[in-house]
C-alpha cells in the first residue's frame, strides 16, 4: 500500500510490533496497513458419483480445485460453505463439517476447509468454464493451498 487510504500520504516501512510495515507518517492520522490475511473458504464437495473439482475461466489449462470462495461481511463460514456450493455448482448442499484451518502465505490468505455432500445436476456458474467429478478412491491432494485439506480429509479413511 503506497498512499495512505485515510488521509493520501505516501506511505513508509517502519517496524512495528516486530515485522515491516507501511505506515502513514502523518502523526495525527497513524494508519498502519497491517496486511493481514484474508480468509477463504474451500469446500470439498462430494455427490453420489465423487468429488467435484472444477476448472476457473483465468486458469491454467489443467488446474483443476475444489470450490473456493471469499466470506461475505458478517457470515458464519459454514454459511459461506453452502452458499459457494449453491451459486458456483447449482447443487443441493447438505450440512458442511469443518476439515481444518491452513496457511496459504503466498495469497496472503487463511483457508478454512469444510467437506459436504450434495444432491442434484451441476450447473457452473460465470467464474467456472469446466468440471470433472472424481470419486474419493482415486483422489489425490496436492502440497499446498486447498490440497492440504484435500489431504486430511483424505487421510480420515485410512
Ligand atoms: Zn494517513
Amino acid at each position: 500500500m503506497r498512499y495512505c487510504p485515510l488521509c493520501g500520504k505516501a506511505t513508509v516501512a517502519k517496524i512495528v510490533d516486530q515485522r515491516e510495515r507501511q505506515i502513514c507518517p502523518d502523526a495525527g492520522c497513524g494508519f498502519i496497513f497491517w496486511n493481514n490475511p484474508t480468509p477463504v473458504v474451500a469446500v470439498i464437495v462430494e455427490t453420489p458419483s465423487g468429488v467435484v473439482l472444477a476448472h476457473h475461466v483465468s486458469w491454467p489449462e489443467k488446474a483443476f480445485s475444489i470450490i473456493t470462495g471469499f466470506l461475505e461481511a458478517g457470515e458464519d463460514p459454514k454459511e459461506a460453505a453452502v452458499r459457494e456450493t449453491r451459486e458456483e455448482l447449482g447443487l443441493i448442499p447438505e450440512s458442511p463439517t469443518l476439515i481444518g484451518v491452513y496457511p496459504f502465505a503466498r495469497s496472503n490468505q487463511v483457508i478454512l476447509a469444510y467437506h459436504l455432500f450434495a444432491q442434484g445436476e451441476v450447473h457452473l456458474n460465470d467464474e467456472l468454464d469446466a468440471y470433472k467429478i472424481i470419486p474419493r478412491s482415486r483422489m489425490k491432494a496436492w502440497s499446498f493451498g486447498t490440497g492440504l485439506a484435500v489431504a486430511d480429509w483424505l487421510a480420515s479413511f485410512n
